[in-house]
This record gives structure tokens, sequence and C-alpha cells, in this order.
């Protein structure tokens, strides 16, 4: 079954992997702090993603927060398309199931494989979107079991040519990646590319010009505001849209929907981000049923529901309400967002 994450913060919380641990090896692999990403081992099966679909559709509740198709998002803590996709085809039997029942998803890789004939033929019938992590061909020597960049480019191009939406992730960005993303744009261009997104670098040591938030290290705003800025006015003049993967600056973005497929599907805007930052009013009504079962916690400190402690309040508290006391808390906050609008917001904020 899909597992939520980030459903305070992001517009499609409901994630999937095909497998667990990655062979792409990437040095900077956040997954690979938390577990041993070498042994690769099965995840969720095209069985399991067809009863997911089935039961949402047949009316039985599967996430209580969502009563429609709500975007799955591909590829989460592994790739769909590393090398032993090539043995297993696991992603080729769940791209089976998405064909056939038209199920919106994003896929998110680094490998070229997803534009190889058999996917390729798949694609065609999929109502999805293809994210490819990319910035430029340096970063192929920190990303050695992926497909290099320039193949990832050739991928981009095939798959936008039978239509498909396809999205550049530059993350994790570095400020002085600036130039090499930004000489690439002409090369996405060319492939296709709606959007590109962007989210820099999160460190777990302390980095050169970083500072600590939370558990981070992380660029100060005002060293990657003007990058974000930059590489925007230059993309946009392309006619490529860019989207704010970085909490910090998702409200400077062309959509507030980072994954650049907001105009889609329906999604979960009713998120933080679209309640302090959102000109149209957010649809609320979809939460006022699910009840996820009333109790009455009130946790000093939590965080965006991420951790299994955070999974487990929401089983208590009714999604509003946790709504209600992520607005009134400044240091959850804070965690996505630090500026004065958005104080503001917060300053007005009346409960629901
Ligand atoms: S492709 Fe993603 S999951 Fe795989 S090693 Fe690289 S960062 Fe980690």
């Amino acid at each position: 079954m899909p597992k939520m994450s980030n459903i305070l913060i992001c517009d499609m919380p409901l994630r999937f992997d095909t497998y667990k641990g990655c062979s792409h090896g990437c040095e900077y692999c956040f997954v690979k702090l938390k577990t041993d990403i070498s042994k690769i081992q099965n995840d969720e099966s095209a069985q399991t993603l067809l009863n997911f679909i089935n039961k949402r559709r047949n009316g039985e509740v599967v996430e209580k927060i969502f009563d429609y198709d709500i975007p799955l998002h591909w590829g989460g803590v592994s790739d769909p398309f590393q090398p032993l996709e090539l043995e297993r085809r696991r992603s080729l039997d769940c791209l089976k199931v998405f064909a056939k029942t038209k199920y919106p998803f994003i896929i998110s890789t680094k490998n070229a494989m997803v534009s190889r004939p058999e996917y390729l033929e798949l694609l065609k019938d999929c109502n999805c979107a293809v994210q490819f992590s990319a910035i430029g061909s340096s970063y192929d020597d920190f990303e050695k079991g992926a497909s290099t960049f320039l193949e990832r480019v050739e991928a981009m191009k095939k798959i936008s040519e039978i239509g498909i939406r396809v999205i550049v992730r530059a993350q994790p960005m570095l400020p002085k990646m600036e130039n090499e993303l930004t000489e690439n744009l002409k090369l996405f261009k060319e492939a296709g590319v709606h959007g590109l997104i962007i989210e820099f670098m999160k460190y777990k040591y302390k980095a050169v010009g970083t500072l600590k938030v939370r558990g981070d290290n992380v660029y100060p705003l005002e060293t990657i505001k003007p990058v974000f800025d930059r590489v925007k006015k230059q993309a946009n003049a392309l006619g490529i849209k860019v989207y704010a993967g970085e909490n910090r600056l998702r409200q400077y973005g062309d959509s507030l929907n980072c994954c650049g497929v907001g105009d889609l599907w329906k999604t979960h805007e009713a998120n933080l981000n679209h309640l302090l930052f959102d000109d149209k009013k957010v649809e609320l009504k979809e939460l006022h049923n699910n009840i996820l079962s009333g109790g009455s916690s009130q946790p000093n400190q939590w965080s965006l529901g991420q951790s299994t402690k955070d999974l487990e309040l929401l089983k208590t508290l009714n999604y509003k309400k946790l709504l209600n006391m992520a607005m009134q808390s400044k240091s959850s906050l804070s965690d996505y967002t630090i500026d004065k609008k958005a104080y503001e917001a917060i300053k007005n904020f009346k409960p629901y």
C-alpha cells in the first residue's frame, strides 16, 4: 500500500515504491543515512497497486483524508528504474496496471531505462508525468550507478515526444552549480521539458556556508533565494516553468504545486502552503468528515507528518485539528517558510 509522508506541506503525499534499496548509489543519498540501500529488496507489487486503486474506486476507505484519485508519487525512497528492474520487471508490471486503470502518478528517476521501447509503449497509455533528476554532467561522478546526465536528457526527449509531461528535478542543488544549470536550460528546452524543480542540498554535517535548522545544515535563504530567482528568470524566458522543491521558497515558484502537475490533476491542496500562500480559497470541505478518531492529545512538539510519531498522532486527531495546530506552531512553520508574508498570515489566522 502506498505510504503517506509530508501531509501537512505536500500536495502529493502518497508515496509508492517498487523496490527497497537502490544501486544508483548517489553519494549524497538521504535514504542511505537511514537504511542500507545496497541490499535491494522487492517493495510494492503490481497486485498491491491494483488493490489500492480498486479499493479507492469501489468506495472502500483507503486513506481517510483523500476521497478522490490522489496522484501517487512513484520513486520516493528508491529508483523504480534502477538496473535490477531489467531482471525483476516489477516496475514494468506496475506500468501495465497504471496504463490499464489510468490512475494518475508521477515517476521520479535518474535512469534512462524508463525510455526503453517496452516502457515507452506503456507510458503512452498512462495518465502520468515523468521527473528526471538532472543538473549537469558534473554530477555524473557522484551518481555512478545511474544514467549519465546526457543519457537522461536523451530519455527526456523520447518521453516528451510521446506527449508525456517531463519535469527536471534540479536537486540536490548547490549554489555553485548555478552556471552549469543555466547553461543546460537550452538542452532541457530542446528535450521538451515542461518545468524545473529546484531544491538545495541539505547536509548532516556542518558544510561551508550552511546553518543548522533542526537536524539539517542548509544554505541560508539569503544565499539560495537570489540563485533561485536568477535561474527562474532565465528558464521562464525559454518557456520553462520553475517550481520550488525547497520548502522555504515554495511561494516563489510558478505554482505552489512544486511537482509541476497542479494543473493536470486534483491534488491535496488542503495543506499549509496553500492555506498560507494560495490566492484562491483552499477547499477544506474534504477534511470535515475525515475524523481520524477524535482524540484530544496536544503534543507540544511535532514535525511535519513524516515520523512514525506523527503518523500515530494522525490517527488520534482529525486532520482539521492537525492543521490548526500547525498554523499556530511557529517552530513547525519555520521548517518551510520564514518570510514576513507567512508570519502576517499566521498572525491573522482564525482556526477552522
Ligand atoms: S537514485 Fe535516489 S534512492 Fe537511489 S541512490 Fe540516488 S538518491 Fe538514493
